[in-house]
């Protein structure tokens, strides 16, 4: 029932999500407003979002009758009940914050959930008194994507990914919820890294090479339920070595990641999954 972009935009309205055009993989140029694009089609705006949003059917018509662009929600101009703020919590793949919610001994509730290309979006209500960004405040290391609140977007339902795959809503009776406060309290903590048994920074002081064995030490070193956690970590501070310019240690973290007892294709989809975080080509 939203398998076109014109159905999930209107869909969206429909529930008092404000929509805005982004670009559609079917156009043969990205239709973004950006002055250069990254080259990920389907995801950027085609407006200046935070001002070009709309709650009305007849615009909306106008705008995805043609099916090409991509509806996506404008997060900052959607009021929930009591003036709530909404809340888009960015699973990288099934289940991330599930298991999040888990390891906080806590069960992750029901709630709106557009189903993506790598996971889930899913909506919930936040207070209007509590500034939330995109920070992921104490999750930071600890949760396989991202969150979005204030000025942001996400890509809604009925939208095209650039691998083909379609933005679907898990259930269209089910409206967001509140978020559970042991999300919210993790969201406003400052993060705060690893620092149980090896500190690979007093392992690693010096150049390219030293960092990176202090890395994999650090793999090394993980428990069986902390080793997914602790190689997205140290795949993002390698990440960070990428983008400063740095030999790439990529490979050396997938080796103890292995070693560690990882599953191979699964180590290597956390570190592409850090990478792409960090914004260091995976
Ligand atoms: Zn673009």
């Amino acid at each position: 029932m939203t398998r076109t972009p014109l159905d999930g935009a209107l869909w969206l309205v429909r529930h008092g999500f404000p929509v805005f055009p982004c670009d559609h993989p079917s156009t043969p140029r990205c239709t973004g407003l950006h002055k250069t694009c990254d080259g990920s089609r389907g995801k950027h705006p085609a407006v200046a979002f935070t001002r070009a949003w709309t709650l009305d059917e007849r615009r909306t018509h106008e705008t995805f009758a043609r099916g090409l662009r991509n509806p996506a929600v404008a997060v900052g101009a959607c009021s929930g009940p009591g003036g709530s703020r909404l809340l888009v919590v960015d699973s990288d793949r099934p289940g991330a914050i599930d298991d999040v919610a888990a390891a906080h001994g806590q069960r992750w509730p029901a709630t709106m959930r557009v189903l993506t290309a790598k996971g889930h979006h899913d909506y919930l209500w936040a207070p209007p008194a509590l500034k939330l960004g995109n920070g992921l405040g104490a999750l930071h290391g600890q949760f396989d994507g991202d969150v979005r609140a204030g000025n942001a977007y996400v890509v809604g339902p009925g939208a095209r990914h650039a691998s083909g795959a379609l933005y679907e809503l898990a259930d269209p009776e089910q409206p967001p919820v509140p978020a559970p406060a042991w999300l919210l309290d993790a969201l406003v903590t400052k993060p705060s890294f690893p620092s149980r048994r090896t500190r690979w920074r007093d392992a690693a002081p010096a150049g390219g090479d030293e960092r990176a064995r202090g890395l994999v030490a650090f793999i090394l070193d993980s428990r069986q339920g902390d080793r997914n956690n602790r190689l997205f970590w140290a795949a993002c501070r390698a990440a960070e070595d990428v983008r400063a310019g740095r030999e790439d240690p990529r490979d050396a973290l997938l080796g103890a990641a292995v070693r560690a007892g990882l599953d191979a294709r699964e180590a290597a989809a956390t570190i592409r999954s850090a990478y792409n975080r960090m914004g260091a080509t995976a």
